[in-house]
């Protein structure tokens, strides 16, 4: 690794080009780090065996040192400072712009953290991850509660670090959601709330309401595998450039722009584990596979964001996977699979038991209707903690108010409540928003493609995706990072981004079969 990045130092860099190129050369080297480092860490999520973890962990440390090393090294700083002031960053072509300010911002975003903090982050990661498993398996919140401090105060002490300028979760949340702001999402959620929980509890008391039982038959493992297979090829997931493969918690990670791996866990009885599962995680590997590959490792061939990005899954998942249409051509398809479970019954039917709303506290577990009630009670929780306005050990009784409001039932056990995720004791601070963030973006676009792609559910309906995929290709996927999600979804869609889409669309998809 002693060469990464050194072949440019070789010879005086003279023209803005030479510079603009050997800056280019050193992120391409931290992003060929990154992918073996994701190579590693899917290794670890389905191949490893278990007492190879010991030596796993050496490996991953070592390459970590090497991959913080590089990303801070001192020459690209003083290569991206020159360019930030000079005639590119000013007047070259937009992917040249954007490489230049997003590198810029990187850089000067990581070299601001303290290695002090940074090795104080990584070993508290570690420990409070393990202090959560404990806690969580005994249901008992005093084990995690001053872990769970120390990483809030380290986080604070990060935004103030990195962003001293910026309001302390919106600095946290531009690593996740570059520009975005709480004040911005907590109106925008607001709206939301106000029409969801009233949808919920007319689901929830509806007189008529969707029964999942023909789900729950028997669906052996062997025909899902080739059943998900065919609906993930047939909506574009290109299988020559990624695999599919089993873990006990589904990811989609990218080593390459030709190896996006997808991953999902099986459940012999309930069919929408495995199905959503891999039309979820086919939806983040669309948008990988969807990037444009000359730009690889440079923000005009990245993901736009973690909103972005889940905004690709859930329109495949939800918008496209729970769509009637869609089951018109894919129930065939299933029944072949499974015909002792599906033959005495319809693509109807199966598409109606897809709609089952029911409140549950868990948030993985939630459906589409619920989901993002979950995902908005952690945004006002972890940001009142950040800003000072809720201690630490109020926050399983804050958490138990607020879903007994939302959802009209309370958790009995911490457990069932507050330490249900793994996300604060990981340090993911400011990234639930992104979850419901990306559903919002989903239906806005989603209702954009429908207005300006005519034929789309007729396509779906004969199993021809191709449509959908290249509009999102066009508007979203080759965009990459030039704009930030929220100027991203109003161009493409003509509108401001706002919860009315995403209400509308829930609206009309779950109120018929529950006769609202
Ligand atoms: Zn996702």
């Amino acid at each position: 690794m002693a060469g990464v990045g050194m072949a440019s130092e070789e010879h005086p860099e003279r023209s803005e080009a030479d510079a603009f190129a050997a800056a280019c050369h050193h992120a391409r080297q931290v992003a060929v780090l990154a992918s073996v480092d994701a190579l590693l860490g899917w290794d670890e999520q389905t191949m490893m065996p278990r007492d190879a973890a010991d030596y796993r962990a050496e490996q991953a440390a070592a390459l970590a040192a090497v991959a913080h090393r590089e990303r801070t090294d001192p020459r690209q700083g003083d290569r991206l400072a020159r360019l930030a002031a000079g005639r590119l960053a000013m007047a070259g072509t937009p992917d040249e712009r954007a490489t230049i300010r997003l590198l810029a911002k990187d850089f000067a975003r990581q070299a601001r953290l303290p290695p002090r903090l940074v090795a104080e982050l990584a070993r508290t990661r570690v420990e409070a991850q393990q202090a959560w498993a404990a806690a969580r398996a005994t249901s008992d919140w005093g084990m995690l509660e001053p872990w769970l401090r120390k990483m809030f105060d380290l986080k604070r002490e990060q935004a103030a670090c990195q962003e001293p300028d910026l309001d302390a979760y919106d600095a946290l949340l531009d690593e996740y959601e570059p520009g975005g702001r709480w004040r911005a999402i907590a109106e925008r959620f607001a709206g939301l709330r106000a029409g969801l929980v009233p949808l919920v509890q007319a689901c929830a008391t509806a007189r008529r309401r969707p029964d999942d039982a023909v789900l729950r038959r028997s669906y052996p493992v062997e025909p899902q595998r080739r059943f998900v297979t065919q609906v993930a090829e047939r909506i574009g997931f290109d299988f020559h450039r990624g695999r599919l493969d089993t873990t006990a918690h589904p990811f989609c990670s990218t080593m390459g722009p030709d190896d996006c791996r997808i991953t999902t866990r099986w459940d012999e009885r309930f069919l929408p584990t495995a199905l959503f599962g891999v039309l979820h995680e086919a939806g983040h590997g669309l948008y990988e596979q969807g990037l444009r590959r000359e730009w690889y490792g440079l923000p005009p061939g990245a993901a736009a964001s973690l909103g972005i990005h889940e905004s690709q899954s859930r329109l495949w998942e939800n918008l496209v996977g729970r769509s009637r249409p869609f089951w018109e051509w894919c129930f065939p398809l299933a029944r072949a699979a499974f015909p002792a479970a599906l033959g005495d019954t319809s693509a109807a039917a199966v598409h109606e038991a897809l709609l089952t709303v029911k409140p549950s506290f868990i948030r993985v577990e939630a459906d589409e209707v619920t989901y993002n009630l979950h995902v908005m009670l952690r945004f006002d929780l972890e940001r009142a903690v950040i800003h000072g306005d809720l201690p630490i050990g109020d926050l399983p009784a804050a958490w138990n108010d607020r879903f007994e409001q939302d959802f009209g039932m309370r958790p009995t056990c911490a457990a069932e409540g507050v330490l249900q995720d793994i996300h604060w004791s990981a340090g993911l601070i400011g990234y639930f928003p992104t979850y419901s963030l990306g559903n919002m973006y989903a239906a806005q676009l989603m209702a954009a493609a429908e207005e300006q792609v005519p034929g789309l559910e007729a396509g779906f309906a004969a199993g021809a995706f191709g449509d959908l995929l290249g509009w999102l290709r066009r508007e979203v996927h080759a965009a990459g990072q030039l704009l930030e999600s929220e100027p991203l979804v109003a161009q493409v869609t003509g509108r401001p981004v706002s919860a009315a889409a995403l209400l509308e669309s829930l609206r009309r998809r779950y109120g018929p079969v529950h006769g609202l």
